[in-house]
């Protein structure tokens, strides 16, 4: 395939080089003053009171639900409308996912249908705020305090997100992001928890370092002194290269923010009048982070518009076929077509259209107007 329209460019450069010839004069490589810095500013722009940044978002739901001690004979409600790696963690940390079904006009978890799928081993919730907007917390919080249950947030689309005054961390145990490749803040791989509860964030601290009391910048600062493993730990710390990454990045979050909704605005006046495209709707007043521009094009033709974008050189990707029906997961919890109907509709009608800060406005017209071309055809 030809490419002329790319589905997402990074925009890492000077900033970033200069930051990384800084961090390599550094004696510490690994977890240490730069990654401090980062998790000082990412919790301060959260307005959590700690941050703790990790390997990625998937090591950081696995580490959450551990360190809330959820495992093995748990069940931990999320949504079918995700990537996978929300799922994984749960299964990775022991636990059973339990799906419920997503709002139609937006695709996040619908808070109407969580509470029947609650059961007497339920543990947690663990809401994805779908494409940058924020699920409803408050309603989700609701629930969560009746049944007695943790929400872990999965906000690897929504750093910058707001609803109803709130942000990820506001109102759960604990926030988790991603900083992979394509995400609104990237270094290749990475990620990071926001938490307002100081105990978690201990537990948390311990196990993205092998349970041991000491890192190496500790040993750097102090000197040798004789170190402790006190519980079994995995190894999810960031190193001192990708929190360099980050760091410069945090001064254009505000303009790239910005330029998304411009670009997403742009989108939205070229698509609305295309009948055979619907678009996802969000709540008046939230804030939406726009990690994504995600079209729905109805089942029937879904496939057959992807290749024909394909053909005219537009880089499109699915985000995403609900997760219950991979062969994974539909054959570890017995799940079948049907199930989950609202998320299945989306999953068979969702296209994601090319979208980065700095995307040509040209590319957003070329595709908009190939997506005309082919709808009314
Ligand atoms: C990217 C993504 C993840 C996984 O993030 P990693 O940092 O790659 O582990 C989890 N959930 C959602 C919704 C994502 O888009």
């Amino acid at each position: 395939m030809k490419v002329n329209i790319p589905f997402f460019r990074h925009d890492l450069g000077e900033a970033e080089l200069a930051s990384l010839a800084e961090a390599f004069k550094n004696p510490i490589l690994t977890t240490g003053d730069l990654v401090g810095e980062f998790q000082d500013r990412f919790a301060q722009m959260l307005g959590c009171k700690h941050a703790l940044a990790v390997t990625s978002c998937t090591g950081a739901m696995h580490m959450t639900l551990l360190a809330l001690g959820i495992g093995p004979g748990d069940e931990v409600i999320t949504t079918p409308m995700t990537f996978v790696a929300t799922a994984c963690a749960i299964a990775e940390a022991g636990a059973k996912p339990v799906f419920a079904d997503v709002e139609q006009a937006t695709g996040n978890l619908d808070p109407a249908r969580i509470e029947a799928a609650i059961t007497p081993r339920t543990k947690a919730i663990l809401p994805v705020h779908l494409y940058g907007l924020m699920c409803d917390m408050k309603a989700i919080k609701e629930i969560a305090d009746h049944y007695d249950l943790s929400i872990i947030e999965d906000a690897a689309h929504c750093v910058e997100g707001v609803r109803g005054g709130i942000r990820p961390g506001g109102l759960s145990a604990a926030a988790c992001f991603s900083f992979y490749a394509t995400k609104n803040l990237n270094c290749g791989e990475g990620g990071a928890i926001v938490t307002n509860d100081a105990s978690l964030y201990e537990r948390l601290k311990l196990l993205r370092l092998h349970g041991v009391t000491k890192s190496a910048a500790d040993r750097a600062r102090e000197g040798y002194t004789h170190w402790d493993m006190v519980s079994l730990g995995w190894k999810y710390n960031m190193s001192n290269i990708e929190a360099a990454i980050l760091l410069p990045q945090m001064e254009r979050m505000g303009r790239k923010l910005a330029e998304r909704h411009r670009l997403a605005d742009l989108y939205k006046k070229l698509l609305s009048p295309i009948p055979a495209i619907q678009l996802p709707s969000a709540p008046s007043g939230a804030i939406h982070a726009r990690h994504l521009y995600t079209i729905w094009v109805g089942p029937s033709r879904r496939d057959e518009t992807i290749a024909k974008l394909k053909e005219n050189g537009v880089e499109v990707v699915v985000n995403y076929r609900p997760i219950h029906l991979t062969s994974y997961f539909s054959s570890l919890l017995g799940h079948r077509k049907g199930d989950f109907p609202i998320a299945e509709r989306i999953g068979g009608s969702t296209i994601s259209l090319p979208f980065y800060p700095h995307m040509p406005d040209e590319h957003v017209r070329q595709t908009a107007s190939a997506l005309a071309a082919i709808m009314n055809s």
